[in-house]
Protein backbone atom coordinates (compact mmCIF):
# COMPACT_ATOMS: atom_id res chain seq x y z
CA UNK A 1 0.00 0.00 0.00
CA UNK A 2 1.38 3.07 -1.00
CA UNK A 3 0.13 6.92 0.09
CA UNK A 4 1.79 10.34 0.40
CA UNK A 5 1.78 12.37 3.04
CA UNK A 6 0.93 16.22 2.95
CA UNK A 7 1.24 19.29 5.16
CA UNK A 8 0.50 22.65 5.24
CA UNK A 9 0.97 24.66 8.46
CA UNK A 10 -0.02 28.24 10.09
CA UNK A 11 3.05 30.44 8.92
CA UNK A 12 4.23 33.49 10.60
CA UNK A 13 6.60 35.19 9.29
CA UNK A 14 8.06 32.33 7.10
CA UNK A 15 8.58 32.19 3.41
CA UNK A 16 8.70 28.38 2.98
CA UNK A 17 9.27 25.43 5.76
CA UNK A 18 10.78 22.02 4.92
CA UNK A 19 13.26 19.56 6.05
CA UNK A 20 16.46 20.68 7.19
CA UNK A 21 18.36 19.22 4.09
CA UNK A 22 15.06 19.00 2.07
CA UNK A 23 12.38 16.32 2.14
CA UNK A 24 14.94 13.84 0.98
CA UNK A 25 17.17 13.94 3.04
CA UNK A 26 18.70 10.68 4.31
CA UNK A 27 18.90 11.39 7.89
CA UNK A 28 15.80 13.32 8.27
CA UNK A 29 13.56 10.99 11.02
CA UNK A 30 10.03 10.97 10.06
CA UNK A 31 7.78 9.53 12.89
CA UNK A 32 4.31 7.82 13.13
CA UNK A 33 1.85 6.06 15.22
CA UNK A 34 1.65 2.54 13.45
CA UNK A 35 -1.71 0.53 14.03
CA UNK A 36 -1.49 -3.54 13.58
CA UNK A 37 -3.78 -4.47 10.88
CA UNK A 38 -4.69 -7.72 12.46
CA UNK A 39 -5.44 -6.75 15.67
CA UNK A 40 -6.28 -3.40 15.53
CA UNK A 41 -3.88 -2.01 18.38
CA UNK A 42 -2.22 1.40 17.72
CA UNK A 43 1.84 2.51 19.10
CA UNK A 44 2.05 4.57 22.21
CA UNK A 45 5.08 5.57 21.13
CA UNK A 46 6.00 7.70 17.85
CA UNK A 47 8.17 5.30 15.47
CA UNK A 48 11.16 6.75 13.46
CA UNK A 49 12.00 5.96 10.28
CA UNK A 50 15.02 7.62 8.08
CA UNK A 51 16.21 6.82 4.67
CA UNK A 52 19.76 6.05 5.60
CA UNK A 53 18.12 2.78 7.35
CA UNK A 54 18.05 -0.22 5.38
CA UNK A 55 16.12 -3.70 6.26
CA UNK A 56 14.97 -6.78 3.87
CA UNK A 57 11.86 -8.09 3.49
CA UNK A 58 11.28 -11.61 2.97
CA UNK A 59 12.13 -11.46 -0.32
CA UNK A 60 15.13 -9.31 -0.79
CA UNK A 61 13.00 -5.94 -1.14
CA UNK A 62 15.03 -2.82 0.85
CA UNK A 63 12.53 -1.32 3.02
CA UNK A 64 13.63 1.27 5.91
CA UNK A 65 11.93 0.10 8.51
CA UNK A 66 10.38 -3.36 10.20
CA UNK A 67 8.28 -3.95 13.23
CA UNK A 68 6.61 -5.90 15.18
CA UNK A 69 3.15 -5.64 16.94
CA UNK A 70 3.85 -5.72 20.92
CA UNK A 71 0.55 -7.73 21.30
CA UNK A 72 0.48 -10.17 18.63
CA UNK A 73 3.68 -10.32 17.73
CA UNK A 74 3.03 -9.73 13.45
CA UNK A 75 5.08 -8.13 11.31
CA UNK A 76 5.47 -5.14 9.13
CA UNK A 77 7.54 -2.84 6.20
CA UNK A 78 7.51 0.57 6.04
CA UNK A 79 9.25 2.19 3.05
CA UNK A 80 10.30 5.98 2.39
CA UNK A 81 10.17 6.73 -1.60
CA UNK A 82 12.07 9.91 -1.86
CA UNK A 83 11.37 12.51 -4.94
CA UNK A 84 7.78 13.70 -3.93
CA UNK A 85 7.93 16.08 -1.60
CA UNK A 86 8.49 20.12 -1.77
CA UNK A 87 8.43 22.62 0.64
CA UNK A 88 5.37 24.49 1.96
CA UNK A 89 5.23 27.57 0.68
CA UNK A 90 3.54 30.99 2.16
CA UNK A 91 1.31 30.85 -0.55
CA UNK A 92 -0.15 27.22 -0.27
CA UNK A 93 -0.16 27.56 3.59
CA UNK A 94 -2.54 30.63 3.70
CA UNK A 95 -4.97 28.84 0.82
CA UNK A 96 -4.89 25.97 3.21
CA UNK A 97 -3.67 23.72 0.60
CA UNK A 98 -1.31 20.83 1.28
CA UNK A 99 2.18 20.34 -0.16
CA UNK A 100 3.77 16.62 -0.59
CA UNK A 101 6.06 16.16 1.72
CA UNK A 102 7.15 12.03 1.01
CA UNK A 103 6.14 8.71 -0.03
CA UNK A 104 5.27 6.02 1.99
CA UNK A 105 4.68 2.02 1.07
CA UNK A 106 4.01 -0.29 3.94
CA UNK A 107 3.82 -4.23 3.43
CA UNK A 108 2.75 -6.94 5.89
CA UNK A 109 0.43 -6.02 9.07
CA UNK A 110 2.01 -2.48 10.57
CA UNK A 111 0.09 0.73 8.81
CA UNK A 112 1.37 4.04 9.45
CA UNK A 113 -2.06 6.33 10.97
CA UNK A 114 -0.25 9.48 12.09
CA UNK A 115 2.94 11.49 11.17
CA UNK A 116 4.00 13.65 13.83
CA UNK A 117 6.64 16.87 13.70
CA UNK A 118 9.89 15.59 14.92
CA UNK A 119 13.07 17.95 14.98
CA UNK A 120 14.98 19.22 12.30
CA UNK A 121 12.79 21.57 10.21
CA UNK A 122 14.31 24.36 7.95
CA UNK A 123 12.29 27.86 7.88
CA UNK A 124 13.10 30.51 5.72
CA UNK A 125 11.67 33.80 7.05
CA UNK A 126 10.68 37.13 5.40
CA UNK A 127 11.81 39.29 8.10
CA UNK A 128 14.85 38.41 10.82
CA UNK A 129 11.63 35.96 12.56
CA UNK A 130 12.36 32.42 13.79
CA UNK A 131 10.14 29.42 13.30
CA UNK A 132 8.30 30.02 16.28
CA UNK A 133 6.62 27.38 18.47
CA UNK A 134 2.91 28.67 17.42
CA UNK A 135 3.61 27.63 13.83
CA UNK A 136 1.66 24.34 13.31
CA UNK A 137 1.68 22.01 11.11
CA UNK A 138 -1.39 19.55 9.83
CA UNK A 139 -0.88 16.48 7.88
CA UNK A 140 -2.89 14.48 5.20
CA UNK A 141 -3.24 11.71 3.13
CA UNK A 142 -3.06 12.84 -0.37
ZN1 LIG B 1 -1.23 -6.92 16.45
Amino acid sequence: MKFLIGITADLTNIKTLQPQLGCDDTNFSYFFKMKCVDCRQVTTKDTCVRLSEKVEDYDGSVFNLTQKCVYCRKKGFLKLIPGHGRPLLLATAESRMYTPLMMIEYRGYMEPVDFSFGPGWKAVSMTQGMYRAENRLYTRLL
